[in-house]
């Protein structure tokens, strides 16, 4: 049995690189790299998949979050309510855009926002909601939005890992005022490189998008606002279009492996399993289990299933709050304990379309002989 890797873009770009390689090719002999139709006709058929009339493509997904709450003019003074679980770049955005990421706990299951605690975090500079569709799950954006509308808070969605999953029948990116995609190879739409995008079903917020995006100019060298340079490549436009074709199966090929693996791993002993969303569809960006018991503990196991060859992952180790560089914050260890107990026992088992039945099985054995021994 060969290694096992927590994710396999080579094997995914073989198996497409006949639609990939040649729009490649085009882009190159079209002169056209920055801008353009390619990325254009991206824009226009994200928007589609997603359900919003406007999309923005930008250079990823920490500026797309940069880029939508800095289109709200959320900035300085402002309060941004997060998770404390989730990758960097969520409370990164918030602070670039000079605003303050208030954090607040995770629910044990889902491993997102605590919505309750979310409505007692509330005060009134709070300006905007942040939730993030951790792992690909959706948050239940039916009783966020009803939050934020009862506050009138604007709703700014962390998609990056949740390219295609489902709220109550609505994709998300297209429930809360902006959706923020990251199209950084291991998501589950992944360019060749980084890319991002901000969809909306707002003109004006779509529109600020585009100006920051561009230097703060909607017409050239005339600038109206301090912005950025971050735009898509029209390859990367190009291989994401091509890409695009294949999500739907792509989440549901995710989709079967998670229910595979909750066959599989449902009986062992001393872990938690994920559950599939009451309410909604996850992308299954990450298959990640609880190891429950001291010991051995989560990094003993992960380091036994390394020795086999099994690739895993821990997202995230250290939550935000307690992270050397929000010290400034003001945040202590034990202020939330779902989330601090999460990083403890998380771990993400391989997940991709492709993984094979022999591989699940694979880690499946793996994980039992890594969970006995003391
Ligand atoms: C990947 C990721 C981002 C940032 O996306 P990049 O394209 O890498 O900048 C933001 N939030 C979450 C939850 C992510 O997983």
């Amino acid at each position: 049995m060969n290694n096992i890797p927590p994710v396999d873009l080579k094997q995914q770009y073989e198996a497409i690189a006949s639609e990939v390689a040649p729009v490649v090719l085009e882009v190159l002999a079209s002169g056209r790299y920055i801008g353009g139709p390619v990325v254009e006709a991206f824009e226009a058929e994200f928007a589609q998949s997603v359900g919003t009339s406007e999309c923005v493509a930008c250079n990823s997904g920490t500026d797309a979050l940069f880029l939508a709450l800095r289109a709200l003019d959320i900035g300085p003074g402002d309060e941004v309510i997060t998770s404390p679980f989730t990758f960097i770049a969520t409370a990164e955005a918030i602070i670039l855009a000079g605003a303050t990421p208030v954090f607040v706990d995770i629910e044990a299951q889902t491993f997102n926002l605590d919505l309750q605690q979310v409505e007692a975090a509330i005060t009134p500079r709070t300006r905007a909601l942040l939730p993030v569709h951790l792992f690909g799950q959706p948050v239940d954006m039916t009783r966020l939005m009803a939050i934020a509308q009862a506050h009138q808070l604007a709703v700014v969605e962390d998609c990056a890992q949740a390219t295609g999953a489902e709220w109550a029948g609505q994709t998300v990116g297209s429930i809360g005022h902006v959706g923020c995609f990251s199209f950084f190879p291991t998501k589950n739409l992944g360019a060749c490189g980084d890319g991002g995008a901000v969809t909306t079903h707002d003109p004006a917020i779509a529109a600020a998008v585009r100006m920051l995006r561009e230097h703060g100019s909607k017409e050239r060298y005339l600038h109206e606002a301090v912005g950025v340079n971050s735009r898509l490549d029209a390859i990367q436009a190009a291989i994401l279009r091509a890409k695009l074709k294949h999500l739907p199966a792509w989440n549901q090929q995710r989709r079967q492996r998670a229910a595979r693996y909750h066959e599989l791993l449902q009986p062992l002993p001393h872990i938690t399993c994920p559950q599939a969303p009451t309410g909604g569809v996850s992308t299954w960006n990450q298959y990640t289990i609880r190891v429950k018991s001291q010991s051995p503990d989560r990094d003993t196991v992960r380091n036994r299933l390394q020795a086999k060859g099994i690739s895993s992952m821990v997202y995230y180790p250290l939550p935000l709050h307690l992270q050397p560089v929000y010290q400034n914050l003001g945040y202590q260890p034990g202020q939330f304990p779902v989330a601090e107990q999460a990083c403890q026992e998380v771990l993400s088992l391989p997940m991709f379309p492709d993984l094979t039945e022999e591989q699940q099985l694979a880690v499946t054995y793996g994980l039992k002989d890594s969970l006995t021994l003391a």
